[in-house]
This record gives C-alpha cells, structure tokens and sequence, in this order.
C-alpha cells in the first residue's frame, strides 16, 4: 500500500489531522494502534472541550472524530506499526500483521500513557474513582476527599488543582521528601486542604460501588512499617506519564522523557516529511484540544511538505 499522508494513531491528534489532510485531499491512512481512540476512551465525561456544551463521553467524542475523519476519505485501519524505516523516503511502516505501507509524509500521534502502580484494584476501580487526569476529572469531586499518588510536579500541580474543588486532598509519597521544583513543593506544604503522607505506599483500594478508601502501608519493609487506611472519593496516579515512542526511536529525535522533539511552533521532527502531534510530542499540557490542534498544524506541516516537493 502506498499513501501521501500516514497517520500512526487515533486519538484527538491522530483523527484531527486525518480530517485537515482528507479535506486536502491527502487520502491519509490512520493505524488506530492499541487503544483506538485513545486515552480519552478511558475516561468517562468530557466537559472542556469546546463545543460540548452539556458535555460528552470519551467514546462518543471519538467515534465521532472517527465519523469525521471517515466521511472526507480518511481510510481507518485496525492495527498497530510494529516497525518503521524512515531512513529514506518514502518512508515504510510495518503492521502487527506483517502488512507494509509506503509514506510520503507520516503523522506520529500515538499519544502517551499514564503510568499505574500495577495494582488490579486499579483496573477494578477504572472509571469508578480511580483516574490518572485531575484536569479531566476533578471536577466531579467537587467537595469530597482525594488522594494524589506521587511527588512530582505533576502531583503537586494536581494536588493544587484538586484543593480548588476537593475538600480535602491527601498526597501519597513513597519518599520522605517531594521531588517536584521548589515553588511547587512550597504550594503543596503551605496548602492547608493538602495533607502530605510521606514514605507512604499504596497497597489496595475499598468500596462498595466505587472508591471509598485505600488501604497504605507507612515504611514499608522497616520495624516501623505501619499499615493503615484513609477514606476517599477518589484516587488520582501522578506518576509520571510513558510516551509511546519505542517504536520510532531508531530515527526520530526524542527529548531525555522519550517524547518527541518537533522543530519550534511546528509539527517536524528531525526526519523531513515526518510530524509529530498530540501527547507524544507534549510533555507539558496533554489535553484533548491541544492535542487536535496539534494534529491540524500537522496535517498542514504534511500538506505543505507535499507541495513543496512536489510530491
Ligand atoms: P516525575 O518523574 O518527575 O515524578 C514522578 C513521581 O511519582 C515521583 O515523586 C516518583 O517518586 C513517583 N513515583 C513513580 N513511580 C512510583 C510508584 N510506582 N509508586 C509511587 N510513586 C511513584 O513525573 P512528573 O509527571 O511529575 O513530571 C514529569 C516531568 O514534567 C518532570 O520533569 C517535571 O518537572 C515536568 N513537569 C513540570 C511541570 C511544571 O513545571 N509546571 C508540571 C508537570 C510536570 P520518587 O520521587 O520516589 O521517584
């Protein structure tokens, strides 16, 4: 199979720039990759993406996009690039089914994964009090107790985000000290709705029909380890996040986090004709909307390129 435009992804990214590049003509190819739709069909309501006044869920939202991108040409495969070679043009990607596609231009938008501790209560609890997005779904803890796993600056940023709504926020910290920047640490230590829980350990999670509590462990492994439980409504992992990058590393410049390094305000990487979009390639905001307007300023990276080179 040959393309002008693959896109390797389907979440806000991937789907954004398929509409701009089918709407250019590109017939673009999108690889929805292991979740299709994306991280946003793990959460439940999505309240500030502009245009949704009453709201709307992860899944709804995406098969739309997927309409979206479908209904001006986009065609939509269900599988996953196991392999690139973009050490010449057009470039060449391999699917899990062995299938070979040839580019003339590649949108990486294969986004990037919250990070869990690995415990089966977190699967047990997914979307019932147990998220990895304070923006997403903060809000519907307004007035309850929540604890935020971690002690970065994702963390202390979330932890300050949530005692805007929350009424009290525990933090769970394995260390006894926070590794998040200064002025971060401060914001936490000097909020009084926060509560620091230091050499702290998750162990489990309780509730009936959602989270009701978690059940820590205090120095773990020491003669002081002390097992103990906290109440809460709702369990947030700021842990870090894994951009899905491994499959390109080979060629594409990552920065030291593994996401994807693009050119100043534009989508290119270090290989010309490949762009990058979406979390993948954003370490910092990670939101729906970001992420479909950085797939818009791809497709117009890609459109651009083909037309420069006369491709
Ligand atoms: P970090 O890797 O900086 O922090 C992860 C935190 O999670 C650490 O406290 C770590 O603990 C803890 N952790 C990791 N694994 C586990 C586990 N299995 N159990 C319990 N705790 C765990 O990730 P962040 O997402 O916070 O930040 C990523 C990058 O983005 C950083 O460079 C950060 O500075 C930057 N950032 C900047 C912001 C800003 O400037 N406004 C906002 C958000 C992020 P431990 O310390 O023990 O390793």
């Amino acid at each position: 199979m040959k393309t002008k435009c693959l896109i390797i992804g389907s979440g806000p990214a991937g789907y954004t720039a398929a509409i701009y590049a089918a709407r250019a003509n590109l017939s673009p190819v999108v690889f929805e990759g292991q979740q299709p739709g994306g991280q946003l069909t793990t959460t439940t309501e999505i309240e500030n993406f502009p245009g949704y006044p009453e709201g709307v869920t992860g899944t709804d939202m995406m098969d739309q996009l997927r309409e979206q991108a479908e209904r001006f040409g986009t065609q939509i495969i269900p599988d996953v690039i196991t392999k690139v070679d973009f050490s010449k043009a057009p470039y060449k990607a391999v699917a899990d089914n062995g299938d070979e596609i040839l580019a003339d231009t590649v949108i990486i938008a294969t986004g990037a994964s919250a990070k869990y501790l690995g415990l089966d209560d977190e699967t047990k609890y997914a979307g019932m009090g147990v998220s990895a997005c304070a923006t997403c779904d903060g809000f519907f803890y307004r007035k309850k107790v929540v604890a935020v796993v971690g002690g970065g600056d994702t963390a202390c940023e979330e932890a300050n985000y949530l005692s805007n709504l929350a009424s009290k926020v525990y933090m769970i910290v394995r260390k006894d000290y926070l590794r998040a920047s200064k002025v971060m640490q401060e914001r936490v230590l000097n909020n009084e709705k926060i509560e620091v829980l230091f050499n702290t350990n998750t162990v489990g999670l309780f509730g009936e029909n959602g989270v009701e509590g978690a059940h820590l462990v205090r120095f773990k492994g020491t003669d002081k380890e002390e097992l103990f439980d906290i109440n809460i409504d709702g369990f947030f992992l700021a842990i870090g996040h894994k951009p899905n990058t491994e499959v390109f590393k080979e060629f594409i410049e990552l920065d030291e986090q593994g996401y994807i390094k693009t050119n100043g305000i534009t989508t290119e990487t270090n290989v010309p004709g490949v762009f990058a979009a979406g979390d993948v390639a954003d370490p910092s905001y990670r939101q729906a909307i970001t992420s479909a307007g950085m797939g818009c300023k791809a497709a117009i990276d890609a459109e651009r390129y083909i037309t420069a080179n006369n491709l």
